[in-house]
């Protein structure tokens, strides 16, 4: 059996109840090192075979949670934040379900989620934008055009940008030709909810400078909306003029 557990963003005690009981029971662990924090493996039994992913293939990751099979192991393979953000998961359980291996899932905390509590900022504000975009820069990993930077950042609604530090300077350039105004609210979070968490508020025309000064090159998210500035409407649903199903409309 193999349980994908998701370890959060960072801080060792943001992983679910469920996955650090998984990770306790697990006789073997693969964790994606160059993300998850070490601090992580302190769940984990005395006895338990460790493997750090960082220097892995997807072919020796399976050869490790096969020989684990073959033994009537228990594997944990741990990814950082929640597995279905950029996580490659999806190529493993198409493997697993190939060669009729059990899988489950534990989901976790998404550094979006981290940085969102790092910022304590909302989202999805009444009269701003009730809209989340979770997207990156094209790299390595091509995006599709009709998801360029530009064309999502037509939209006007909250974007969360993984994987793009490395291509700041278009990022930037983009946001700004698909209709972001340069004075727009933007943040860096760097490390969200690690113990070095590191947070640079700047405008969307600031970010790469931003960057530069603070020299944030990777594990950062960019984020960019107006719900960072100090305009929303109240919401609805606890406005005494409206009525719910739980509650009457005071008038
Ligand atoms: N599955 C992960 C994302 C993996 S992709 C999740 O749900 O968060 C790796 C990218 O995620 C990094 O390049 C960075 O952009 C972002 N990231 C991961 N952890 C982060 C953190 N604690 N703070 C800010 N960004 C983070």
């Amino acid at each position: 059996m193999v349980h994908f557990v998701g370890a959060g963003s960072g801080a060792a005690d943001l992983i679910t109840v469920r996955g650090a009981r998984l990770l306790h029971e697990a006789d073997v662990v693969i964790y994606a090192g160059s993300l998850v924090n070490p601090e992580l493996l302190a769940y984990a039994s005395e006895a338990a075979e460790i493997h750090n992913s960082a220097a892995m293939t997807l072919e020796e990751v399976m050869a490790v949670i096969r020989a684990a099979e073959a033994a009537g192991k228990t594997t944990v393979r741990l990814h950082t934040g929640d597995s279905s953000i950029y996580g490659a998961v999806r190529e493993q359980f198409d493997l697993l379900e190939a060669c009729g291996i059990e899988y489950d899932v534990c989901p976790g905390v998404s550094s979006f989620c981290g940085a969102a509590a790092a910022l304590k900022a909302e989202y999805t504000l009444p009269g701003i934008s009730q809209t989340v975009i979770i997207s990156r820069a094209a790299g390595r990993t091509p995006v599709p055009a009709r998801e360029s930077i530009r064309s999502l950042a037509a939209h006007g609604a909250t974007m969360i940008l993984f994987l793009s530090m490395g291509v700041i300077d278009s990022l930037q350039a983009e946001l700004i030709e698909g209709g972001v105004a340069p004075e727009m609210p933007a943040a860096i979070v760097y490390k969200a909810t690690w113990p070095d968490e590191r947070i640079y508020r700047c405008t969307v025309g600031a970010l790469a400078a931003t960057a530069r000064e603070n020299r944030v090159t990777k594990t950062a998210l960019v984020i960019v909306g107006g719900f960072l500035g100090h305009e929303y409407d109240r919401c609805k649903l606890y406005s005494p003029d409206f009525s719910t199903e739980f509650r009457s409309a005071k008038l």
